[in-house]
Parts: structure tokens; C-alpha cells; sequence
């Protein structure tokens, strides 16, 4: 058996990874049954005052989430249409991201003088994260022990004659995060094709690539069809796989007015996540008076990937009961009109039986029958899911299941229902909208050529993880990222890892340093940025840019921080530069105009992409413009014109004997790779990270007990991934299933287990044993 050795990984990820014999002190409480109230509050309050004066801190959250303001770089939610709370339109997780884009901190040409790069990758993404914004430049030379600062345009000579030096476009590779705004995701995505490669990877690959695939395959658009409104008129939200109150905290505030409208709430997951079962909203009268709302009204706790025998169970049962009294269940109207597929989806249905499904979802037929009663007279249905559904081998067809009861439910494109796959990262969907995808249409490959007068490559580039293979394999020389933390964000971190040192150059454009930085290739270059709360000025003149929610929203987004550095640049800046350098003036794109006002490239960007007519003048009005939406409007620009059922493969889950399933989550004290703190304080965990979460009794018949100190295992395709030293945690998880934090046992996740369809990482259904740690 191949042994894949993770201990880069186990260094990196323990908080004191000097000592990995040292835990530090970690305190177990109740995990709690009320999200938000006061210690949100107080929470977020010494989060930003611990990184910046009150004027700055002030300021900067003031400005968060304000129609005039700049958007928050946490997740996707949406703001409300026009009218914004002027206390504060952001949740405790928004003021945390904010403390660690605004701080103070920052890292001079001292810093890297004296820390060299083995030292720095030492320490874990907590620690790396805190040492606070890069402030200039910097290059890491071949063999060099240290980065040292580097002047903006030696760093794009550098970059160019890399890139000019391949012997093929396609030996680079331009990933994209989820931070990035829609003016510079449009010129990245130009500059590359233009380079001549579709190599565009993005954060999306590992998130919601499945739920693009399977609603273009369905109902011909790959968002969501719901806004904001329609979860106010909803009978019932569904939310599967999603854990609100830590990713996407302000839709709790949704969730409750839904509530208060009469909506009944199901949540299915394994767990029993805090924000969902009840709120307490800091901003409301009732909240500072300590009056929860309980949010949850049946709380499905499914196995680990049994969210599709759970849809299917509840298909199963609305049909019986459609066939005691036809038409009074699903919406034959509906059906007959919009769709295709409905007798095969019915007869495919039949195969199965209750007892089947409630075997292999874990919910026993009582409360199946319970969540069926509930569907069975209401017509106005939201499915709301995240990566609890995409991050599975078969997460293509579980979401295409979500559709098939939508569809049945006649729930799409009418107030009050629909689909709303919630985005993790502020601008991931905004960024495919502006062409960051390595399989673009032929369409927009045209429209990009009419524009600008140059032939963009056909062929498909690399995805997340064709990229990682690619580089492990010499295929790609030079990797680019704008923004995030790949190595940190992508599974198999050892591997990866050298895939990363196998280049000859690697490019970060970052504003805060982050374990990618510190394992690089051959050199490296680090690009400064301003941070999405930062003053953007040009040539006297301030600038905004703009970014789309998880509901197709699109809106301004100006900083007006004083940037911590002089030396920074803007990432539109940055790749008009990065052209500049690359392509002299042979470049049929004007990059030197772009850099002088940002209105140009949103001028270009509306000739490129359909909905963005009148870009400049709609956005400058308050609460900015939705995207058009054709499943929104019942019109499913499928390959037949119409809304699809799906007949999907159930495939019962095999565990070996003495194996386990786990599913890798984020604590309360993070957002993506960004760790803001070791607590998770809605869990009741404090001062750790390497735990596992795990069920009593498979605690017990392992003849363990909480507390003890295990490595984790799995070894798929025979080969051994191991992440050490993770202390039990007994908690209230299905049996069979274990849940542990996210990036730390990314090294268990399997380069080569991914979604069928999407390719997506399989990071929620990770195979493990279990052994005791002996020191
Ligand atoms: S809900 Fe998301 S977008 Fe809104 S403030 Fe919180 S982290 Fe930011």
C-alpha cells in the first residue's frame, strides 16, 4: 500500500505545531440551542476592536453591507432590496471577516527579513492568518530561504517572461476565489483567453459545481430561482445539508420573518446545527429583550449522505397519497405544462420501498410521514441546500431529487418557491457569471471574440482538480491564483502540496498571507491587493466595484478605509498590469483605458454578457439590479424547453467493518480557510480545533472513550492518508457518522473521489478507521 505522508498537513494544522505533543486546553460546554443575541454581539465587537482603533472599526462596519457601502467579503446572502437597517446590516461572522481584512497589522519588508519561509509554514493557518496585511510585493527567489520585497513592475516583468517562456498557453493555470468582484474576475478571465487557455479553476469547483450541473441539466439555469421576498411568502423552507448560523448567519433573519409569516421550517442534516433551531435577533426589539424564536419545526437528522433515500421516501409517500385522492397532491397543471419526464420519475418511484429508504436515510417512517403531511397541502416550497448535498459522489443527482419534489410540488418560478442553492463565498457566483469557467460556452467564446477581435481558445481547460493533476504531472509550470488559499481550500493537501512545488513559479494575489504563500514553486511572487473595505482611488477619482449575491443580485461595492499601505494595488489594476507586461502591444484589448476608470470595463462587460444592459447607470441606483432569471419566470431554457425529472441511481452506502463515514464542517470561528479563532462556540467547543465528533456508541464499541486521542485514517485506492491526533468529541451525530473540521483533515480527502458529473472533491464522505494515537 502507497503511504501518502501528511505530515506537512498535521504540522500546519495543530495550533501548536512546535509541540504536536501539546494540546491546548480544550474546554467542552452544551453545545447551545440559540444562535446570535448578545454574545454575537459581543463577539464581533472584540473581533474588530482587536484589530483596529474604534474610528476605524466604527467606520468600517457602518459602511458594511450599506446600499452606498461596500459588500461584505464573507458569504453570498443577500441585502435587502432598498431598505438597509442603519444599526448595522451585517451578522457576527461579516464584523469577523471585516476585523481580518481591516486590521492594522502589517507585514513590512522587516517581517520577511527576519521569518523565513520554512518558519512561517510552521505555523498553522490560525497563526499565519494573524500576522496581519502584506504591505508591498514580494518575490521568492529560486533556492531563496526568504521573500524580499520587489518593486510592482519587476514583479509583472518577472510573471510575463514565465508565462512567455511556456511552451504552451495551456502550462498555466488562473484559479480564481470567491472575494474576487465582477470587474476583475471579467479582465482575469479576458487576459487569460486572450493568453490563449481556458485554464480557469475556481473556488466554485469545490462548492456548488455541483448544483450548477444539475439545475442546467433540470431547469436550464445553474443559480437559484428564489430572492429574498419569496422566502417571506414561502408555506415551507426545506434546508438541507446547510448550516446557517455559522456560513450564512443573516438568513436567519429570513428564516425568522418566514416564521413569523406562518412558514414551517425542515432542516435535514446530521446534525443538530445551533442556528437552526432557534434565533436570537440583536437588531430586533424582541431579540435585545432575549426572546428567541424557534426556527425548526422538524429537524430530519439524516445519515450522512441519506438525504437522497429521504427524498425519495417523501416522493414515495406523497404519491400514495396523490393516488388515494388524484390532483390533490402534485401539480398536474404544472406538470403537464412545464415539464418532462413525470411518468418515468413516477415508475422509477415505485421501485423502491419505505422501509428501503428509511433504512438507509436513518428517519424512521413516522417522522417521514410527519415531513409528508407537511408537503402535502402546500404548494409553496424553497429547497435551500450548500455543501451538505454537494460535497457527495452522487451530489449531482441528490440536488436533481430536491428538483424532482419541487417540480412535483409545482414549487419553481411562482412567489414563495424555488431553488436557492446558498453561496458560500461573496462573489463565487458572480464570478461565473463574468466567464470564470474552464468549459465556456461557445456563445460567450463568440461574444468575447465580436467584442475584442481575438480568437479565444475552444478547448476546455482544467478544473480544481485536473489543475492539481496537471501540476503534479508537469503539464502546468506556472500557477496563478487570485485570491483565496488554495493549497488550504483543495483536498489531498499533500499532495497538492507537491504538485504546488512542482512549478516554476507561483502567483499570489492576496491581501493577507496565507499557507499558500509559504509552499510554492521553484519562485514565487506575492501581489498585494485592496481588500474590499479599502478607499479604491484613481487619478483623484474614487472607484466602485460590483458583485452578485446568491439571488443575482448586482451592486456597488466602494471601500473607504485609508488602505493600510501605499504600495497596494487593485485587482482590476493588477491584471490590466499583468497584461500590459505580458502582451506589449500586441494585445487587442485595451488595458491601459480600464486602469483609468472602472466604468469602461463595466461598459465592455455589457457588451460581453447578457443582463448587464445599462450596467453603469443601474448599478449606481440604490440596491442595484437583478440578473435576469428564466427559471424564476417558468421559462426552463433546457435542451428540450422544458423543466426536467430526473430518474437518479440509489446506490446503498457500503462501510467495511470498523469503518466510518466523516464529513468535514466549519466551526463558528471561521469562514472558509480563514480561521478567525479555536473556538466553535455553538458546538461548545473552546481552544481546539483537532477534534472528532463522534457518536456514543461508536465511541464505545471501539472500546474508547471521549476524550482520547486518535489518527484517522483512509485508505482509498489503497493508498494510506492519515491526519493525527484528534481528540473524541461524543456528540449528538448519527451512528456510522463522524464530523471534523475543515482544513485540518483535507489531507483524508481523495484527490481522485469526486462527484460524478462536477468533479467536486467528495469532502462530506470521507471513509475512515480509526486508531489510538500512541505518542
Ligand atoms: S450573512 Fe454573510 S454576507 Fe451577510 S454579513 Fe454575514 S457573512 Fe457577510
Amino acid at each position: 500500500m502507497a503511504e501518502n505522508n501528511s505530515e506537512d498537513t498535521n504540522q500546519h494544522a495543530h495550533p501548536n505545531p512546535e509541540n504536536p505533543e501539546e494540546f491546548l486546553d480544550l474546554k467542552l460546554g452544551a453545545p447551545k440551542t440559540v444562535a446570535a443575541g448578545f454574545p454575537a454581539v459581543l463577539s464581533s465587537a472584540s473581533h474588530v476592536f482587536g484589530e483596529m482603533d474604534v474610528a476605524r472599526g466604527m467606520k468600517a462596519l457602518f459602511a458594511l453591507n450599506q446600499t452606498d457601502g461596500y459588500d461584505c467579503p464573507g458569504c453570498a446572502w443577500p441585502d435587502p432590496d432598498k431598505h438597509r437597517s442603519s444599526l448595522g446590516e451585517y451578522c457576527e461572522n461579516g464584523a469577523k471577516a471585516i476585523a481580518e481584512e481591516a486590521t492594522t497589522k502589517k507585514l513590512t519588508a522587516d517581517f520577511f527579513a527576519k521569518n523565513s519561509v520554512a518558519e512561517l509554514a510552521s505555523l498553522n493557518d490560525y497563526e499565519v492568518g494573524k500576522k496581519g496585511r502584506i504591505a508591498q510585493p514580494l518575490f521568492l527567489a529560486k533556492n531563496a530561504t526568504h521573500y524580499a520585497p520587489v518593486s510592482w513592475d519587476e514583479a509583472f516583468k518577472k510573471i510575463a517572461v514565465h508565462l512567455n517562456n511556456l511552451s504552451s498557453p495551456d502550462e498555466a493555470v488562473f484559479y480564481t476565489s470567491g472575494r474576487t468582484s465582477n470587474e476583475a474576475a471579467f479582465l482575469y478571465q479576458l487576459f487569460v483567453r486572450e493568453y490563449g487557455t481556458n485554464n480557469l479553476p475556481d473556488c466554485s469547483n469545490m462548492c456548488h459545481e455541483s448544483s450548477g450541473v444539475a439545475l442546467n441539466e433540470t431547469l436550464g439555469i445553474g443559480k437559484g430561482s428564489v430572492t429574498l421576498e419569496d422566502f417571506y411568502k414561502a408555506e415551507v423552507i426545506i434546508i438541507l445539508g446547510q448550516n446557517p448560523g455559522t456560513n450564512h448567519p443573516r438568513m436567519l433573519s429570513a428564516l425568522q420573518k418566514a416564521k413569523e409569516n406562518g412558514c414551517t421550517i425542515i432542516s435535514v442534516n446530521p446534525l443538530p446545527e445551533t442556528g437552526l433551531i432557534s434565533f436570537n435577533n440583536p437588531q430586533t426589539l424582541k431579540g435585545a429583550l432575549g426572546i428567541k424564536t424557534k426556527l425548526t419545526d422538524i429537524f430530519v437528522q439524516v445519515k450522512i449522505n441519506g438525504d437522497m433515500a429521504f427524498l425519495k421516501a417523501i416522493e414515495l409517500l406523497l404519491l400514495q397519497e396523490e393516488e388515494k385522492n388524484p390532483g390533490s397532491v402534485f401539480d398536474k397543471q404544472f406538470i403537464a405544462e412545464h415539464t418532462i419526464g413525470y411518468e418515468k420519475l413516477i415508475e422509477s418511484v415505485k421501485q423502491h420501498t419505505l422501509e428501503e429508504l428509511s433504512e438507509e436515510c436513518g428517519i424512521g417512517l413516522d417522522q417521514l410521514k410527519e415531513v409528508t403531511r407537511v408537503f402535502k397541502t402546500k404548494n409553496k416550497i424553497i429547497a435551500c441546500w450548500a455543501m451538505g448535498l454537494t460535497q457527495h459522489k452522487n451530489a449531482v443527482e441528490t440536488i436533481q431529487e430536491v428538483v424532482n419534489l419541487l417540480l412535483l410540488k409545482g414549487s419553481i418560478g411562482k412567489p414563495g418557491a424555488g431553488t436557492c442553492p446558498v453561496r458560500g463565498h461573496s462573489n463565487v457566483q458572480g464570478d461565473r457569471t463574468m466567464g470564470i469557467y474552464e468549459k465556456p460556452s461557445k456563445n460567450f467564446l463568440n461574444k468575447i471574440e465580436s467584442v475584442y477581435g481575438f480568437m479565444p481558445p475552444q478547448q476546455h481547460g482544467y478544473d480544481v482538480v485536473d489543475c492539481i493533476h496537471a501540476m503534479q504531472e508537469g503539464k502546468a509550470k506556472v500557477f496563478m491564483a487570485m485570491g483565496g488559499n488554495f493549497l488550504s481550500a483543495t483536498p489531498d493537501t499533500t499532495y497538492t502540496a507537491e504538485a504546488l512545488r512542482k512549478c516554476k513559479l507561483t502567483v499570489q494575489v492576496s491581501t493577507k498571507l496565507n499557507r499558500s504563500h509559504l509552499i510554492t514553486g521553484e519562485e514565487a511572487i506575492i501581489l498585494p491587493c485592496l481588500a474590499r473595505s479599502d478607499k479604491d482611488t484613481v487619478d483623484g477619482e474614487d472607484q466602485f466595484v460590483t458583485t452578485e449575491n446568491s439571488m443575482g443580485v448586482i451592486q456597488m461595492s466602494k471601500g473607504s478605509l485609508k488602505p493600510v499601505s501605499d504600495d497596494l494595488l487593485s485587482e482590476p489594476v493588477i491584471v490590466c498590469k499583468l497584461a500590459t507586461a505580458t502582451f506589449g502591444n500586441k494585445s487587442k484589448v485595451r488595458w491601459n483605458e480600464y486602469v483609468k476608470h472602472y466604468d469602461s470595463i463595466r461598459d465592455d462587460i455589457e457588451k460581453v454578457i447578457p443582463g448587464f444592459d445599462n450596467y453603469n447607470s443601474r448599478v449606481r441606483k440604490l440596491g442595484g439590479f437583478y440578473l435576469p432569471n428564466s427559471a424564476r419566470d417558468r421559462k426552463f431554457e433546457t435542451f428540450n424547453g422544458k423543466a426536467n425529472f430526473t430518474i437518479t441511481t440509489f446506490e446503498k452506502q457500503h462501510l467495511t467493518e470498523g469503518e466510518l463515514m466523516m464529513m468535514t464542517i466549519r466551526s463558528h470561528d471561521q469562514f472558509n480557510t480563514t480561521i478567525y479563532g479555536l473556538n466553535d462556540r455553538y458546538r461548545g467547543i473552546t481552544n481546539e480545533r483537532r477534534v472528532i465528533f463522534m457518536n456514543g456508541k461508536d465511541i464505545l464499541s471501539r472500546q474508547l472513550k471521549a476524550g482520547d486521542v486518535v489518527d484517522i485514517y483512509n485508505h482509498h485506492n489503497n493508498v494510506e492518508r492519515v491526519a493525527r491526533k484528534f481528540i473524541i468529541v461524543e456528540f449528538n451525530i448519527p451512528e456510522q457518522c463522524t464530523a471534523t473540521y475543515f482544513p485540518e483533515t483535507n489531507v483524508l480527502v481523495p484527490i481522485d473521489s469526486v462527484a460524478a458529473k462536477s468533479n467536486t472533491p467528495t469532502s462530506k464522505m470521507i471513509q475512515i478507521t480509526l486508531r489510538k494515537h500512541i505518542n
